[in-house]
């Protein structure tokens, strides 16, 4: 450890979880934190070093922020709007038509400040959105300090921000160049699905991705009716025509995953084409159970998402690693698949490797960015504590999150949000759900 100036951060005291190579697990150690970077770690008590700000993390566990691969997050305006419906009643009847509505700048920007609120809150420092107005939605999130992707959203058709693709094709560029300065948040083109996107408008959105080098995300078989209905059109089932448009040709987010043949799962691995679970969404919509232990035998990259709040409920990425180790047990009837250890990587160093940040995040290591949240295993539903992976997939929630620390910098302190009006915000809710509830009211009459 150089001597030649304080650390900013110096967590002490505190069991260590890095989820890396180097360091399995430290049992008493200490962090320390320069700027946006992790500058060591290490067993015991610290060198004596001057730092600017000390945690103490006594019965505590240090590691790595959570990373939510696949959400909309304004969509936290929608939560409990329309529940326990089929997948096409609930988006034809209810959220397209509430999007169309609702949706406008203001809708995004107060959802997103909801949800990293959320999020923050619940131990996720790394996030990635796909929604429409995503300028707002990035306005948002770097206001609440967090880590993620913005995919600006493009359909066929008219949406809540643009009347055309151009029109959103357009805002894309614009998002490109408004967050080509920034560091935490940054652009994605985000066609939404196979079936609401023709062949010429997913290359063009390819092309894009490529011309700029930004991320390209997608819904991809989400639904068996998404084949049936991509079978009928095209002749052929979700993934093979994105192969046959050239869209698996370079990295691609693929959201679900949930309805693929074998064949499908080896070419999605010989592409190298990134997947992200969303396991209580898939379960809440019953749009079935994605082979993510087939697909991770193959080698595929997988992270995990929450997906929007209309169809989860929430954005605790916590109860979502439960979700998926047990979902996957109960349908495969062995209880050894999917161990606590593979979904807590998928969480954190798969995610990173979703969205292609595995050099700056997904595990606590010297020179990596210092996205680091502390948890309180001082708790009755924590203790005794044999074996603390088996506590974090299938005993802990984010409400055990006391401490989270993104790019450097102290955003939650003692379960207090430091960057965010969280009150404010609150107060907002109430606003909205009297306005949502209130357009719902006046329209009844003429539609019933
Ligand atoms: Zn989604």
């Amino acid at each position: 450890v150089k001597e030649d100036s304080a650390w900013d951060i110096l967590i002490h005291d505190v069991r260590i979880l890095p989820l890396s190579d180097r360091d399995p697990f430290i049992n008493h150690g200490w962090l320390a934190i320069r700027g946006p970077e992790i500058l060591a770690l290490g067993e015991g008590d610290p060198p004596p070093h001057p730092a600017r700000k000390k945690i103490r993390g006594t019965r505590c566990l240090a590691m790595p922020g959570l990373i939510n691969a696949h959400l909309h997050a304004p969509m936290t305006l929608f939560r409990g709007l329309a529940d326990d419906l089929p997948l096409k009643t609930w988006f034809e009847e209810h959220i397209f038509p509430a999007e169309g509505k609702w949706v406008n700048e203001e809708f995004v920007y107060w959802g997103t400040l909801l949800a990293c609120a959320e999020m923050i809150r619940s131990g996720t420092t790394t996030f990635c959105d796909g929604y429409f107005y995503e300028d707002q939605a990035g306005r948002a999130a770097l206001q609440s300090g967090m880590r993620g992707l913005v995919g600006q959203g493009i359909l066929d058709f008219p949406t809540p921000d643009s009347p055309s693709p151009a029109e959103s094709i357009h805002r894309i560029k614009n998002l490109i160049q408004d967050l080509s300065g920034s560091n935490l948040i940054r652009p994605a083109v985000f066609p939404h699905t196979v079936y609401t996107c023709s062949p010429d408008l997913l290359k063009e959105c390819r092309s894009l991705a490529d011309q700029y080098g930004v991320p390209l995300l997608i819904h991809l078989s989400e639904t068996r009716s998404e084949v049936e209905e991509v079978m009928k059109k095209y002749g052929r089932r979700p993934v093979d025509h994105l192969e046959n448009l050239g869209l698996l040709s370079s990295p691609l987010i693929a959201c679900h995953c949930v309805w693929l043949t074998e064949e499908e799962m080896d070419l999605l691995a010989r592409r190298k084409v990134r997947v992200v679970h969303n396991p209580e969404s898939n379960m809440k919509l019953a749009s079935g159970v994605a082979p993510v232990p087939d697909l991770l035998a193959r080698g595929v990259t997988v992270g995990l998402g929450t997906d929007g709040c209309a169809s989860n409920n929430n954005l605790d990425l916590f109860q979502e690693m439960d979700s998926a180790a047990k979902l996957h047990k109960v349908h495969r009837l062995d209880p050894t698949v999917m161990p606590s250890q593979t979904v807590l990587e998928m969480a954190t160093l798969g995610g990173a490797r979703v969205l292609g940040m595995e050099k700056e995040i997904g595990s606590l290591e010297a020179g990596k960015k210092a996205d680091v949240i502390v948890l309180d295993l001082n708790r009755p539903h924590l203790q005794p504590v044999y074996n603390l992976t088996s506590h974090l997939v299938y005993s802990a929630t984010g409400a055990d999150v006391r401490d989270v620390i993104i790019d450097g910098k102290v955003v939650m302190e003692s379960r207090r949000l430091l960057t965010l009006d969280e009150g404010k915000i609150l107060e907002k809710m109430n606003a909205v759900k009297e306005n949502i509830l209130q357009r719902i009211q006046q329209k009844s009459p003429q539609e019933s």
